[in-house]
């Protein structure tokens, strides 16, 4: 050990070195000595600084206009010197110039100081201890933490903000929700009302009808037979599709109260299929029957359960050209329920229609058929009743290939509510209306005589798939024109390729080719350019009616349409098309038509 350093410590020595960034100051603010943290701290040398004037070695950032470091130094030392007890600052943020050999520019710096009088004999400040530490990073860090702070805020904000415009859109939409069920409800109500409204005066139609066909032939004569009879069918038809609609919107409603029975299914089954027989041998389709007795009974509602198969068995008739129809009824694989499998060999469903094919009103377009007579509430029928039943309904099918519905609903009646299991109330006969529809469809598609020998009169090609209203309108026209029914766009085509027609009155919807696209073909086969065509339709809506004189349809007859004005726009065209063709022979040249 030294001698200097048994004489006492080297506080000089202890000062500098001291972990601490520490400056003495005398009264006068003059530098006297400074720890070497502190020199470290603000890029100072020792030999700099001692002797020197605070704030000539520590001046504010000349680029910072807002900085106050030496004015609030300057007050804590007044105060120091002044009341002489320690005084700590506020955080100051006071920007330390570099070295001019690193450029002297000033550096962001934040401190917290502390400044301490260190007191003489008299109690006079002898100097000031101006102690620091660099918070900069602090600083930095507590900044960043606001900033971030800051943003989480706004998030949060953004948060709530996003949450109540989410609680409004819901709210909307709930209330969307419930106008729209409330719509709903009101539409089935309307079609309820509706429907029944029409029962009424269809009773009144149908009762002197067929009061009128019972009368025998000296008070009837045929050709007036013939009329009331197509009145007759076309009012059963009418009745058929209002009793579907008001099946429907009863079921809708949950209006509809089931009385399950212990049925025989295989004779009612049978019986119903049964009633298709003649239709299809004159169809030429094989209708398969596979009807073994059950040994467990199965509770249905009779009316319900004939609306089932009615509905498939019809479809598959209007589906089916040749090939079979095959009806079988069979326990399920499980033994637990029975099942009612109709299979056609018809035109099939595509793949992406199969899972619309039980919503209501859903039809596929563009399907080979027998007619194009439809609501697309059958089988969203089946699907409800079934579903009454405790059962479920399915569908295979292949384009061209056929279809295959098979409905399943549980033996027994443990699954059925107790009250449910009671006598029905009698019914009218369902099957009637069904048959005779399904007879209508095979009429139309069954081949016409072509020409009746009554040339010299105008040739008259006339397109409808319905068979009454072929009938009925060949009738109309039967004493002015030769009259050549088909049924579909293509056979009209073909028809007036092979004999160059006056006129062509063709319906809209049909199977094969409807009468949109026959328009189209007509008006591109230079052999048939001229030809006047007259277009039926149901459809009363400007875009049809546009379409079809865009197409360069002459005229238009919509449905329903009397018989005067059917003859009164026949005759118009065909005269003038007379005209227009003597026209042409006087050397007219090229025919302009203006579709009108
Ligand atoms: P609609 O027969 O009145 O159009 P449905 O509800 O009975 O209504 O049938 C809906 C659609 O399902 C039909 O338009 C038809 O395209 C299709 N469809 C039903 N049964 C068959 C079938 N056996 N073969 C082919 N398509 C069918």
């Amino acid at each position: 050990m030294s001698e200097s350093e048994l004489s006492g410590p080297d506080f000089q020595a202890l000062f500098e070195a001291a972990p601490g960034l520490y400056l003495v100051l005398t009264p006068e603010l003059t530098i006297v000595a400074a720890s070497d943290a502190y020199l470290a701290a603000t890029m100072t040398r020792r030999d700099e600084v001692l002797g020197r004037h605070l704030f000539d070695v520590f001046p504010d950032n000349p680029d910072d206009p807002e900085a106050t470091g030496v004015r609030n130094l300057r007050a804590s030392l007044d105060r120091v010197l002044a009341e002489r007890r320690p005084d700590t600052m506020p955080v100051q943020k006071y920007d330390i110039r570099r070295p001019a050999a690193e450029g002297g520019t000033f550096e962001e710096r934040h401190w917290s100081p502390v400044n301490s009088p260190v007191l003489g004999p008299g109690g006079e400040v002898r100097y000031i201890i101006h102690r620091v530490e660099d918070v900069t990073d602090y600083v930095r860090l507590e900044a960043h933490g606001s900033v971030m702070a800051a943003e989480i805020f706004q998030r949060q904000r953004d948060l709530d903000d996003a949450n109540g415009r989410l609680r409004a859109a819901n709210h909307e939409l709930k209330a969307l929700s419930e106008r729209l069920q409330e719509l709903d409800r009101l539409k089935t109500q309307f079609f309820a009302n509706v429907s029944h409204e029409f029962r009424t005066p269809l009773t009144l139609m149908l009762g002197p009808l067929e009061e009128l066909l019972a009368m025998d032939r000296t008070r009837l004569a045929p050709p007036a037979r013939q009329l009331v009879m197509i009145a007759h069918r076309n009012s059963i038809r009418l009745l058929k599709l209002v009793n579907s609609l008001l099946d429907f919107s009863r079921l809708e409603a949950g209006r509809v109260e089931p009385a399950f029975q212990q049925v025989d299914l295989a004779a009612l089954t049978t019986e119903l299929a049964g009633q298709f027989r003649i239709l299809c041998q004159r169809a030429g389709i094989r209708l398969v029957l596979n009807m073994p007795r059950m040994e467990e009974p199965a509770w249905v509602d009779r009316g319900m359960w004939e609306r089932i198969v009615l509905n498939l068995l019809s479809n598959a008739v209007k589906f089916t050209f040749e090939g079979e129809i095959e009806v079988t009824l069979r326990r399920s694989i499980s033994q637990r329920d029975v099942e009612l499998v109709v299979r056609d060999t018809g035109s099939g469903i595509p793949p992406e229609e199969l899972p619309l094919i039980f919503d209501r009103f859903h039809r596929v377009e563009q399907t080979v058929a027998r007619s194009h007579e439809g609501t697309g509430i059958g089988l969203a029928l089946v699907r409800e009743l079934v579903t009454l039943h405790g059962g479920s309904v399915s569908v295979s099918s292949e384009r061209g290939r056929g279809s295959t519905f098979t409905v399943r609903i549980p033996l027994g009646a443990a699954h059925l509510p107790q009250r449910a299991i009671r006598p029905a109330a009698p019914a009218p006969d369902q099957t009637r209306p069904y048959v005779e529809e399904a007879a209508r469809w095979i009429e139309a598609t069954e081949p016409e005589p072509s020409g009746d020998g009554r040339r010299g009169r105008p040739y008259v090609i006339l397109a409808e798939d319905n068979a009454d209203l072929r009938t009925y309108i060949r009738r109309l026209l039967d004493g002015r024109c030769e009259v050549h029914a088909v049924a579909d766009g293509q056979a009209a085509f073909d028809a007036a390729l092979a004999r160059y027609p006056s006129l062509i009155l063709t319906d809209v919807a049909m199977p094969r080719l409807d009468g949109f696209a026959l328009l189209r073909k007509v008006r591109t086969e230079p052999a048939l350019r001229g030809v006047p065509v007259i277009m039926v339709t149901s459809r009363a809506d400007d875009a049809a009616l546009a379409e079809g004189l865009e197409g360069g349809a002459d005229d238009y007859l919509i449905k329903p349409f009397t018989a005067r004005e059917l003859i009164a726009r026949v005759t118009k065209v065909l005269e003038l098309g007379r005209a227009r063709e003597a026209l042409e022979r006087i050397g007219g040249g090229p025919e302009q038509r203006n579709g009108s």
